[in-house]
């Protein structure tokens, strides 16, 4: 095949394969052009879980081109800008008071699990803990696509890489917390809770406590295991491991943070599971930070962390060459304070939990639908081959994208996860912009709903 013979010259998911291509969007509606055909969709994932304020927004377009003439470039490790310090003060001023102290701004998610876990590292040498070089993770757990985040993630994605990754013996893997599939039927949720924790336990123990650097999780695992919330007792008990044996908490809130899943009209979806006095000593945050305008993801420390540093050494390595870039800070900061002005992050708590509410009253007699779980503005639905004994689809099935495919012909995105599913059911997401309405949740559970539907009658065809 010659250059000019080539359907695509991006590649993507695959080489030479033609995606459907975003042409506009506006509000909740995307434009996109398939095979040459030009249709409107309601863009109930929008991307991954990206869009917070709705697409083309002018004001958003204004502040664009403002903020194109009042910046500049500059290299992170010797000139600041004072955009990424307002972004950084935009996002402690608006979580508890107490939760965090500092932030770097970083270009992806990824990037910014893979600072944190240097972070990490850096911060046991400040306190002369040089034996604490272990992360412990947990199985079906997705962290980003660099060697450090993969190492940490455990589905397909990273298993397709192994044999590169950091040592098994460095990144161990917790039991993930998954009540729909992996609570036996004898235990009550306590029990269950219980039952993770004395495994946690066992393994810093087994491993040495002063070999172990970090626990990290994901606050509500979206793209690895369909939004599973972690249930009462979960996330607290492990601060308590992470406290008793002076291990680091971090957690991951790129997907289901800042602002998507947070019950106070605040930015952080922990605040549903833990205090203040709870909360992790490191997070990393993306996705709806920049929504969709701007390339932008980051860390952020709590005080703890900061005076670490700043009663050691005070350094920090970690900057790349487009950390904190100005633009996308003054661009980032703009957009949540639209966001907070708009009081969007109230909106899409109580439709997204209303939206929960009527996918799971209109699906409840679906015999493909094993579960509807969720929090406020990121929803799941587990796609079982048989809802009394839960099993699921035959992983070449991909049941998953296919219902993601006739959503789309039907005028829905949704995302279909198979990639995680080495030990889980296929699942598909809804994760829709902050600005949805209760007419357009009727919209969408109207047409999920046919198409699941549609791929009943499929599959019995
Ligand atoms: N962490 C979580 C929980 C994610 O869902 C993702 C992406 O889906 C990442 C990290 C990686 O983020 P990015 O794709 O921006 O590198």
């Amino acid at each position: 095949m010659t250059v000019e013979d080539q359907k695509s010259y991006v590649f993507q998911a695959k080489i030479d394969e033609q995606l459907p291509n975003v042409l506009s969007g506006n509000g909740i509606k995307i434009q996109v052009e398939k095979d040459g055909k030009v249709t409107e969709l309601i863009d109930a994932m929008t991307g991954a879980a990206v869009g917070a304020l709705g697409w083309g927004d002018p004001e958003v377009h204004k502040i664009m081109s403002e903020a194109a003439t009042v910046t500049s470039y500059s290299y992170p490790a010797y000139i600041g800008n004072k955009h990424a310090e307002a972004l950084a003060k935009f996002y402690i001023d608006n979580s508890p008071k107490g939760a965090f102290a500092g932030a770097l701004w970083c270009g992806s998610g990824s990037e910014s699990n893979e600072n944190a876990l240097k972070l990490v590292r850096q911060y046991h040498l400040e306190k002369g803990n040089i034996k604490k070089t272990k992360f412990i993770s947990r199985t079906t757990s997705y962290h980003g696509f660099t060697i450090g985040a993969l190492s940490i993630s455990s589905n397909t994605r990273a298993k397709n890489f192994k044999d590169i990754l950091l040592p098994e013996s460095q990144c161990l893997k917790m039991p993930v917390c998954y009540e729909y599939r992996n609570k036996k039927k004898t235990e009550s949720t306590a029990e269950y809770v219980q039952r993770l924790l004395d495994n946690l336990e066992e393994m810093i123990l087994a491993e040495d406590p002063d070999t172990i650097a970090a626990v990290i999780v994901e606050t509500l695992p979206g793209s690895s295991l369909g939004t599973a919330p972690p249930p009462a007792g979960y996330l607290p008990g492990i601060r308590a491991l992470c406290n008793k044996y002076d291990v680091l908490f971090m957690l991951d809130e790129v997907m289901c943070g800042t602002g998507r899943c947070n019950p106070n009209g605040g930015l952080n979806c922990w605040e549903n599971f833990l205090t203040v006095e709870q909360g992790p000593d490191i997070q990393t945050v993306g996705k709806t930070l920049g929504s969709g305008y701007v390339s932008i993801a980051g860390i952020l420390i709590s005080p703890k962390v900061r005076n670490t540093f700043l009663k050691g050494s005070g350094k920090v390595f970690g900057a790349h060459t487009y950390s904190g870039h100005a633009f996308n800070c003054l661009v980032a900061l703009k957009v949540q304070e639209r966001i907070k002005e708009l009081k969007l992050t109230s909106n899409i708590f109580k439709m997204g939990n209303l939206l929960g509410e009527k996918l799971t009253e209109s699906l409840k007699d679906s015999p493909l639908v094993g579960d509807v779980r969720g929090i406020g503005g990121f929803w799941s639905v587990e796609l079982v081959k048989n809802k009394d004994t839960k099993e699921s689809f035959p992983l070449p099935l991909d049941v998953c994208h296919h219902l993601q495919d006739i959503c789309f012909d039907n005028g829905l995105t949704v995302m279909g996860n198979q990639c995680c599913n080495v030990d889980s059911g296929d699942h598909v997401s809804l994760a829709p912009s902050f600005i949805i309405t209760e007419e357009n949740v009727e919209q969408i559970v109207q047409i999920f709903t046919k198409s699941v539907n549609d791929l009943q009658k499929e599959l019995i065809a």
